[in-house]
C-alpha cells in the first residue's frame, strides 16, 4: 500500500519535532513537507519550507496542524483549494478561528482536537457522568503546563469545562499554572460540603499526542468531507475490531 502523505505545519516545534520523528519510523506515512515559520538545521534535509511558501508545497494527502492561530487561515486555504484532509492540534483559537474550520469541513475531512491523548478522551467522559451526578459541587479546573505554552486556560481545560457543562455542573473556575517543562496535566475538582472528588489526567510525555494525531491521520484520510472528533475515529477503530 502506498503511504500516506504528510504535511507537517509547524513542524520546528515542540510537537511538529515529535510528529516528524514518529512518522519517519513508519512505513505507512510519508512526511513530504515541514512547515514553519524559521528553518532548522535538523530539518533541512530539502523537507522544510516556510509558512509564507505553503502554497509551493508538494502534493500531500493530509496536513498535520500543531502552529499558532495566526497560521490557520492560510493552511485552510491550501487545503480546501486541493481537497486534501486536516487535523489540527492547535489550541488558543478564537471562535471566529473555529468558525472558519466548520466552514471548511463544508470542502474537506476535518478533525480539530484540543487534546489527542486516549486519556483525556476517556476523561471528558467520566468528568461529564460526575457533573451530572453532582450538580450542585463547586468545580475547579487546574492545569499546569511548561512556561513556553501561550494560550491560558489549556484548550484541554475549556474542552472539560464544556464536559461540566454539558453534564449540568455548575460553571467551573480555571486555575492555570505555567512552570518548568511540564508537558501537561489536568485536575477536575468537585467540591462539597466535607469531601472533594478529583479527576486527574497527567501526560508524561507529548509523543503521547503526536502518536494520537497520526492515528488521527490516517483514519480521516479515509472520510468524506466533514467535521469529525477524535472520539469518531477512536470508535470507528473499536467497531471494526
Ligand atoms: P511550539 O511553539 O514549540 O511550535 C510552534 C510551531 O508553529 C513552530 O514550528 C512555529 O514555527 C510554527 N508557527 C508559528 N506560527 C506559524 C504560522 N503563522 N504559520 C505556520 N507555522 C507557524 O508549540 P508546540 O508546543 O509544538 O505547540 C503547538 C500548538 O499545539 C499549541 O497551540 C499547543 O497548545 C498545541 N498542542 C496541542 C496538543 C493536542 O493534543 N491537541 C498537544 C500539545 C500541544
Amino acid at each position: 500500500m502506498k503511504p500516506i502523505r504528510l504535511l507537517i505545519h509547524g513542524g520546528s516545534g515542540r510537537m511538529g519535532r515529535a510528529l516528524t520523528r514518529i512518522s519517519a519510523a513508519d512505513a505507512s506515512l510519508q512526511v513530504v513537507a515541514v512547515v514553519s515559520r524559521s528553518p532548522m538545521a535538523e530539518l533541512s534535509q530539502g523537507l522544510w519550507l516556510a509558512a509564507e511558501a505553503l502554497a509551493d508545497a508538494p502534493p500531500f494527502d493530509v496536513a498535520i496542524d500543531f502552529s499558532l492561530p495566526s497560521g490557520i487561515a492560510n493552511l485552510l486555504a491550501v487545503c480546501r483549494a486541493r481537497g486534501v484532509a486536516l487535523v489540527s492540534g492547535t489550541t488558543g483559537l478564537s471562535d471566529a478561528d473555529h468558525a472558519k474550520l466548520d466552514a471548511a469541513a463544508g470542502d474537506i475531512p476535518l478533525l480539530w482536537a484540543a487534546n489527542f491523548s486516549i486519556g483525556v478522551t476517556v476523561l471528558r467522559r467520566l468528568v461529564e457522568r460526575a457533573a451530572a451526578a453532582l450538580p450542585q459541587w463547586d468545580v475547579d479546573i487546574v492545569e499546569l503546563h511548561h512556561q513556553r505554552k501561550l494560550d491560558a486556560p489549556s484548550g484541554t481545560a475549556l474542552v472539560l469545562g464544556a464536559a461540566v457543562d454539558a453534564g449540568g455542573g455548575k460553571p467551573p473556575t480555571y486555575h492555570s499554572l505555567r512552570a518548568g517543562d511540564a508537558v501537561g496535566e489536568h485536575s477536575i475538582q468537585f467540591s462539597g460540603s466535607g469531601e472533594r472528588l478529583e479527576l486527574i489526567h497527567r501526560a508524561y510525555d507529548r509523543d503521547v499526542f503526536a502518536r494520537g494525531a497520526l492515528f488521527a491521520a490516517r483514519w480521516l484520510a479515509e472520510q468524506n468531507k466533514g467535521k469529525y472528533r477524535l472520539e469518531d475515529a477512536v470508535q470507528a477503530i473499536v467497531r471494526s475490531g
